[in-house]
């Protein structure tokens, strides 16, 4: 045999073996083979993503005494060990431990971060299941926190397991950080971890999990959120009989007037990140009709219609008159009475702006020198520039049509701890999470299992592609 044939042979020899070797050492495989993986990995992951979730939801995590926002941290830290991840563990509180878990592959230096809220609203009333047993019903999870976020956590964390059990080499770090606090505004959850632990969770891009589904319109990836602004009004009068009301000053009437006078005016507003034509569009394209469809709808006079009210909620400042008081008896003339406004304030207002238009309309009703007006709580809104750029924002809409189906851009009228990561220069910080949103906080919470496997899918491939895979 001539020496050439015998080279040739070698080689195809070599090539052969390498693309039989392909599996088994994976070094060669494409992000598309690894994704396929990673989706199959997380069908076999299953019955443990539902255990976890109904585990979490049955260590009631409201009530500091029970030490419940500790205890899940640890119950996700001991499920991730099992799966070769390493936890840490930071008390802000005694009862809370603050969890951060790491994955760095040592292939790259981009990090996104998971973020969750192991604490729970309490409760209530009206349920028809036990809200801590976690029943499962109709192919449904029930129990308080459910979805807000105890669905969350179990996407990411196992999420987070399905790529470390395939050893994907991912080209950066995946951390995964469950707080407490998030319900009592974060100061002892993520603000506290942003301020003590920075160094072990700061990342390129960040995934908080909060519910983002949205019932017939599919799901939503949240780019941003608007911003509370909470102002107490006072109106003072004089006391009279009430037999002969004119003698006195009656601080009802007086704020009854500022608070209808509030209501006919249009409130300070700025261009909302999602404009209401391009919100008609992606909604009529989510349910697959035409735009006139929707645009007409929301023409409704019925403003309570909730299309109209989610469009209004999306692109402009909103006041809700939430408590009032007054008086201490039908036969006596009020000389105090005090409200509570809750105004949504959009990306690039300040809550200043909102107390000195209060101020100016004050004015407009001439009632100055009897009334005073203060900002009780706020936050500023945010949001992600440019987020049609953003590739964690592209990954996590790309993937979530995929597995979803319909999904818009979308903003969340309330705070989540999205605005606090943004706040920090987090800025590419997208919310997207199982479950409905609109039933967040409600008797009978529930999250479908259906979305839980989907969502762990979503996050899962979203952080592949995010952070991209040695080929
Ligand atoms: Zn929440």
């Amino acid at each position: 045999m001539c020496i050439r044939y015998l080279l040739i042979d070698l080689n195809t020899l070599k090539v052969f073996s390498l693309l039989n070797l392909k599996d088994s050492f994976g070094e060669s495989m494409t992000t598309n083979e690894w994704e396929q993986r990673v989706i199959a990995r997380i069908d076999e992951l299953k019955d443990e993503i539902v255990q976890l979730c109904q585990d979490l939801i049955r260590i009631p995590s409201w009530d500091r005494e029970m030490r419940g926002e500790a205890e899940v941290a640890h119950h996700v830290g001991r499920t991730l060990e099992k799966h070769g991840i390493h936890s840490e563990y930071f008390a802000s509180h005694p009862s809370i431990d603050n969890l951060v878990a790491t994955w760095d592959t040592k292939k790259g230096t981009r990090r996104l971060l998971f973020n969750g809220h192991a604490d729970v609203v309490p409760p209530g009333e009206d349920w028809t299941v036990d809200p801590f047993k976690a029943e499962i019903r109709d192919g449904r999870i029930y129990g308080r926190g459910a979805m807000d976020m105890k669905g969350g956590i179990t996407t990411m964390a196992m999420a987070l397991c399905a790529l470390r059990d395939l050893d994907v080499p991912l080209k950066g770090t995946l951390i995964l950080n469950v707080v407490g606090d998030e319900e009592r505004q974060g100061q002892l959850g993520t603000t506290w971890c942003i301020q003590n632990i920075w160094k072990k969770i700061r990342a390129d891009a960040a995934i908080v999990a909060e519910p983002t589904g949205l019932g017939l319109l599919g799901y939503t990836v949240c780019i941003g959120e608007k911003g509370p602004v909470w102002v107490r009004i006072q109106t003072k009068g004089e006391k009279a009989h009430g037999s002969v009301p004119a003698i006195g000053k009656n601080a009802i009437v007086s704020m009854l007037q500022l608070l209808q006078h509030l209501r006919e005016k249009t409130l300070p507003s700025v261009p909302s990140p999602l404009s209401r034509d391009g919100l008609i569009a992606q909604i009529a394209n989510a349910l697959g009709v035409e735009e006139p469809l929707i645009e007409n709808l929301t023409k409704s006079s019925d403003k309570s219609n909730p299309l109209t009210a989610g469009l209004e909620a999306m692109t402009k400042t909103t006041m809700n008159i939430g408590k009032i008081k007054g008086g201490v008896a039908a036969n006596v003339v009020p000389d105090r009475c005090e409200a509570e406004l809750d105004f949504r304030i959009l990306p690039g207002q300040k809550p200043q702006e909102i107390l000195d238009w209060i101020l100016g309309q004050v004015k407009h009703v001439g009632i100055s020198d009897q009334c005073n007006a203060e900002l009780i709580e706020c936050f500023e809104g945010s949001s992600i520039p440019n987020y049609e750029q953003e590739p964690i924002v592209t990954s996590v809409y790309k993937a979530s049509k995929e597995f979803m189906g319909p999904t818009i851009y979308f903003m969340v009228p309330y705070a989540t701890d999205g605005r606090l990561l943004r706040q920090k220069g987090l800025k590419s910080t997208v919310v997207y999470g199982p479950g409905n949103m609109t039933q967040a906080h409600t008797a009978d919470e529930n999250v479908k299992i259906e979305a839980l496997i989907k969502v762990t899918k979503v996050q899962a491939i979203a952080a592949l592609r995010y952070l991209g895979v040695e080929e």
